[in-house]
């Protein structure tokens, strides 16, 4: 009734994975953060094993995986470098939607030349002054004529600077408030279209982070996505196959501050003993891998769910809550088992607390996460009584 064993098409997929973290992520990842530059290079041979699209249909040219397929191949990026996975999994989380609610014509005017090309897409929600209420975004889409004029400036936008296309949420109507939002598939090139510089940031700095704006913008009405007002639902619809995604990717960087710790604690000598003789350290590791079991095992079946077609919102919140928070103890843990050196540049797990720290607030924040569980649990509590 239930097996976890991978099909052997998903072994490919994670040996596959497995190999261009090792051998193309990893040698860069301590550069890219200490620089704060964004990998363009790893992005191109990234695009080109497919790991842009993973999840548009074969017939455009995708990979035409499932969401658990992809889950299994982004721990295996993730391990590499968060930042650098996370700038290959945004397109996933801007080209989703398109995947999911676009016309024939729309998938094969942006998602076919995405595959065949190297390019990027970005997903704009946030706003300097909106963010856990996307609801109350500030950004306007006025219809005249056959165009929307997009006006407004979009915060924290993850390959900003580097993007070909972005999925826009913006308001028609703020007294409709969510029921007044649309999504507009908006190529780069338009005019009134302009980026900040990259912000600096805490970690995941090999991610490149800045504010868009968008000037009296005319995006043509055929670019709108889904009916008028549909937008919120749409973005709430891509965040729950994609939240799973950024979960697993806390557990590939967990897994690796795991391993690591592990390395170090076998050969630092203290008290005459390698310091994993010391049982306070075995505890320290084993609840490393029992958290980090139970996050992989909590991402699979949200996954699993999104790919019967079931709702998961709750299970996608619950996975991107549990492994935020195992990859932010474990990567802490994992710098007390190094000590002192731990608190250092020479060592690789400062990096990784600080890449965990994000976790827990992008793709809606912890509270969120659990704001969503909560409001779903209680209902089913109440039915079930
Ligand atoms: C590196 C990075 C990359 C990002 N990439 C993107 C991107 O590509 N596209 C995009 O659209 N956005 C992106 N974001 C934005 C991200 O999704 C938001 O930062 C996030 O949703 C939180 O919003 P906020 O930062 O405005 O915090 P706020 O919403 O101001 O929240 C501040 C604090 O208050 C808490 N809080 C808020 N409301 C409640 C409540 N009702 N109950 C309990 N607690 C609450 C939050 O949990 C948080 O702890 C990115 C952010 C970062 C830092």
């Amino acid at each position: 009734m239930i097996g976890f064993d991978l099909t052997p098409e998903q072994k490919a997929l994670q040996e596959k994975a497995r190999r261009f973290s090792k051998e193309v992520i990893l040698p860069v990842a301590a550069i890219h953060d200490r620089e704060g530059t964004f990998p363009v290079d790893v992005m191109k041979k990234a695009h080109e094993a497919g790991f842009f699209t993973p999840l548009i249909p074969r017939e455009y040219g995708g990979g035409g995986f499932g969401v658990l397929d992809t889950c299994i191949l982004s721990e295996e990026l993730a391990a590499g470098c968060m930042g650098i996975y996370v700038s290959i999994f945004v397109s996933t989380l801007a080209l989703h939607p398109i995947i999911k609610f676009g016309t024939d014509k729309q998938k094969e005017r942006f998602l076919r030349p995405f595959c065949s090309k190297f390019s990027i897409a970005s997903y704009c929600l946030s706003e300097v002054a909106v963010g856990s209420d996307p609801a109350s975004m500030m950004t306007t889409a006025v219809l005249e004529g056959n165009h929307y004029i997009l006006n407004g400036t979009k915060m924290w936008i993850t390959n900003g600077s580097y993007a070909d296309l972005f999925l826009v949420f913006a308001q028609t109507d703020s007294q409709k408030k969510h029921k007044g939002i649309v999504a507009l598939i908006v190529p780069s090139d338009l005019e009134g279209i302009s980026h900040g510089e990259p912000i600096e940031k805490m970690g995941q700095r090999a991610s490149n982070t800045t504010a868009v704006t968008f000037k009296n913008v005319r995006v043509p009405k055929e670019n709108l996505l889904g009916g008028t007002g549909e937008g919120f639902k749409k973005a709430m619809a891509a965040l729950d196959i994609t939240r799973p995604m950024i979960a697993i990717g806390a557990v590939g960087l967990a897994r690796t501050a795991m391993e690591l710790a592990t390395q170090y604690a076998r050969k630092r000598i203290q008290f005459g003993v390698p310091i994993i003789e010391h049982q306070a350290v075995q505890f320290m590791l084993a609840d490393m891998a029992k958290d980090i079991e139970a996050a992989r095992l909590l991402v699979y079946k949200a996954a699993w769910l999104a790919d019967q077609g079931i709702r998961n919102s709750k299970e996608a919140a619950m996975a991107k809550a549990f492994a935020a928070d195992v990859a932010m103890q474990v990567t802490t843990n994992a710098v007390q088992v190094y000590g002192g050196m731990g608190y250092t540049k020479w060592h690789p797990v400062e990096k990784l607390m600080r890449d965990a720290k994000v976790i827990q607030i992008y793709e809606g924040s912890a509270q969120i996460m659990r704001l969503i569980i909560a409001r779903q649990m209680l209902q089913e509590i109440e039915t079930t009584l």
